[in-house]
């Protein structure tokens, strides 16, 4: 019964994808039946409309979300989105892919996700920021730094937590920093919390490369997404030696062999906000960029772009996702026959950026700041304690990667359910 109500409401076909994955774990791993649907849907949601006034005086309604996928293992824990095809449903499952997420590295959090159907880029400065107010001060119920701890997605940034950070705080009557994280260094953000997710990506490439014999200096790259994530995953492999011959935004892919400039690209975008016009390198499309032969593909844009369409037509050794979600199942049963292509899947890719989410909300508690190095050499030890025990699950059952890692993170979720029992 249960399961009819809540997939008419998340019914899309990313939720249903977060869901198929979660049936596959859970059959590997024999989850018992009475804790299943505990563990795959969401606890709780709020939707809400934003009305705001527009720069030439008049209003629109936005309308946003946030789902908690599952507070059972600490405050939900997950960015916002503010994206043009943001949908319930995928909010839905992007929070449930947060829940695996902290559960595998072993954050004491739960997963939750939010969004807004917007463009961002269509708004001025001042429409954003108060479109921004305006989300924080519909949640301000429903989170908090002990129920929900929003942070940075697709299409906000740490300007945007800052102003969120500031109308929680207006509203409490007192300053209260750990609501939300990625938040501006002034406001008591982290040391290497607006890096984290790429320097993560590039650090887990750079290990998945050294246990295939791959010298990094002579790896090439892809990466589809130049926002926050792929750039600073472009920056990190390069100071690591690996030659970038593929990024891309959502308005055209550069591709150049003899390897791109990254800093002279990402200062380009920083000025013109999009790729389009770049003039160095050749240009060529999203599609074309994923197959094009490189050591290592970085999809770090949106969801389900490695489908049963091109998954036959890769042509990397290493699918490093540090977008959430990018490949479909269909897609993944592919992947699952095509041995010469190693997967770091998702959850375990880029949840650097979270764990650094984590370290800043720690430093906000106690009011006690790290430095940058600290930071990045807490993050790499996560990192690192994940990935081994996502290999031992892996060589253990004879899974692939990803089936281990969402086992790992599942498992975890559904024992503090187990554990707490039911309440009454
Ligand atoms: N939005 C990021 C993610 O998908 C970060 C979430 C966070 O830091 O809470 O993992």
């Amino acid at each position: 019964m249960s399961k009819v109500i809540v997939s008419a409401l998340y019914n899309s076909d990313v939720f249903k994808m977060a869901c198929r994955q979660f049936d596959k774990a859970a059959d590997a791993i024999n989850l018992p039946e009475a804790i299943r649907d505990r563990t795959k849907y969401p606890r709780r949601c709020l939707s809400v409309a934003l009305p705001i006034k527009r720069d030439d005086g008049s209003v629109t309604v936005f309308e946003g979300y946030r789902v908690q996928h599952n507070l059972s293992t600490g405050p939900a824990k997950g960015g916002i989105r503010f994206h043009q095809s943001v949908t319930i449903g995928e909010v839905a499952a992007l929070a449930m892919w947060m829940s695996w997420k902290c559960s595998l590295v072993g954050l004491p959090y739960g997963g939750a996700k939010g969004g807004v159907i917007v463009n961002p880029g269509q708004l001025s400065a001042g429409e954003l920021e108060r479109l921004s107010r305006r989300y924080m001060q519909e949640m301000i119920n429903f989170i908090g730094p002990h129920i929900d701890i929003p942070a940075p997605d697709v299409g906000t940034n740490e300007t945007i937590m800052g102003w969120m950070m500031d109308t929680y705080s207006n509203h409490v009557g007192h300053n209260e920093p750990a609501v939300v994280t990625g938040k501006p260094l002034a406001l008591g953000g982290s040391q290497g919390r607006r890096e984290a997710t790429g320097a993560g990506v590039a650090y887990l490439i750079k290990k998945y490369l050294e246990d295939m014999k791959i010298p990094i200096q002579k790896a090439t790259v892809a990466i589809q997404g130049f926002g926050n994530v792929g750039s600073e995953a472009a920056l990190a492999l390069s100071n690591y030696g690996a030659k970038i011959i593929a990024i891309s935004d959502y308005t055209t892919g550069i591709h150049d062999p003899k390897g791109i400039d990254v800093r002279k690209a990402l200062d380009y975008v920083n000025y013109a906000r999009v790729l389009k016009d770049y003039h160095l390198g050749e240009p060529i499309t999203n599609e074309q960029l994923l197959e094009l032969k490189c050591t290592v593909l970085v999809p770090a844009a949106l969801e389900r772009v490695i489908t049963d369409k091109n998954a036959g037509k890769l042509k990397c050794r290493l699918l490093a996702e540090a977008a959430n979600g990018p490949t479909t199942n269909a897609a993944d049963r592919i992947l699952d026959r095509r041995e010469e292509i190693e997967i770091i899947p998702d959850v375990l890719c880029n949840a650097g950026g979270v764990v650094v989410s984590y370290f800043e909300w720690l430093q906000n508690l106690q009011n006690f700041y790290w430095s940058r190095d600290e930071v990045l050499a807490k993050l790499f030890t996560i990192l690192d304690r994940a990935k081994d025990s996502v290999e031992f699950q892996k060589r253990k059952f004879k899974f692939s990667r990803r089936l281990a890692a969402q086992t790992l993170g599942i498992a975890r979720v559904a024992e503090a359910k187990q554990s707490r029992g039911l309440f009454p």
